[in-house]
């Protein structure tokens, strides 16, 4: 019997760093592109196209995509059709639109309202070519830094809003960190009793120590597609206090010693978020990083 599979999704080379008072060169970015990639991520978040005032750390966003290695899926985050066309000309493989469930933070983040965005995506996806796959991250699916709580109904009007458009893959995002695992479950289960069918991925903050509980509460509800960045970085420029994604190595090995697999080598994981850590030039949250994995690796 193939063991159970799990896909993470890299994300530390756009929110990962998007909010790091430290500008990385493009070049930094590639190497870690590159780092991450010859660990054993197939797919990750490779950076945004969206306005370099508002996300400096983004501004070369098409060096970037011109200079990504082979082999590896490409998602560019966008939050309306000149994002899309700029993701599209750069040639990735994939945009991201991203539509936030409460209208405060959606006309903060974007400057328009939530149904606005999800009009946005409609058009774009309708028009969209077939060699780019156009998917949709809800962020504040389980609470907003200005209006609160996340009602299970609100979040479910933008869920069937987002679904009339046909996105090929779903993300709910807790983007400041504060759901549990019962929220998790909650929506989780919602989500996929109403739209069986859409590929469901989580993108997880540990803002409040509950990331890799949730994961596991994610894992639990079917989901097989998680958001993760490398020693844990992360954070939103326009959400207060928003803290780290769950680290990519501490998924890992949890995974790992859980039999089941994600083609990531959690050595290569931990060396490429030491090498961030390194170029960010201050601690990052991830704690497997510093405990080492275990059984610690024999010395040759
Ligand atoms: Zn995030």
């Amino acid at each position: 019997m193939a063991r159970d599979f799990l896909e993470i999704i890299e994300v530390s080379p756009r929110d990962g760093i998007q909010n790091e008072k430290t500008i990385l060169s493009t070049d930094q970015k590639l190497e870690l592109i590159s780092r991450a990639a010859r660990a054993g991520i197939g797919r990750a978040e490779v950076t945004s196209f969206v306005n370099p005032k508002k996300v400096p750390q983004m501004a070369d966003a098409d060096a970037v995509a011109a200079g990504l290695p082979a082999g590896l899926r490409s998602i560019g985050l966008t939050l309306n059709a000149r994002g899309f066309d700029r993701a599209l000309a750069a040639g990735l493989d994939e945009a991201n639109f991203v539509v936030v469930a409460s209208e405060t933070f959606n006309r903060r983040n974007q400057g328009v309202g939530t149904f606005d965005s999800v009009a946005g995506f409609g058009a774009v996806r309708s028009g969209a070519p077939e060699q780019i796959s156009v998917g949709v991250t809800i962020g504040a699916s389980f609470g907003c830094p200005f209006e609160g709580e996340m009602p299970l109904a609100r979040l479910m009007q933008v869920v069937e809003a987002v679904m009339a458009h046909d996105p090929f893959e779903l993300a709910l995002a807790d983007t400041i960190g504060v759901a549990t695992p019962s929220d998790i479950h909650e929506r989780v289960t919602a989500v996929r009793e109403a739209f069986p069918h859409v590929p469901l991925r989580l993108h997880l903050h540990n803002t409040r120590n509950t990331g890799i509980a949730n994961a596991w509460a994610g894992i639990e509800a079917g989901i097989r597609r998680f958001d993760a960045s490398l020693g844990g970085t992360g954070g939103c420029p326009f959400a207060p206090r928003a803290t780290g994604n769950i680290a990519t190595e501490d998924l890992v090995y949890m995974l790992d010693r859980s039999g089941i697999e994600t083609g990531i080598d959690l050595d290569a994981a931990i060396a490429a978020a030491e090498w961030l850590e390194a170029q960010l030039g201050h601690t990052v949250p991830g704690q497997v990083m510093k405990a080492g994995g275990f059984p610690a690796p024999q010395a040759a």
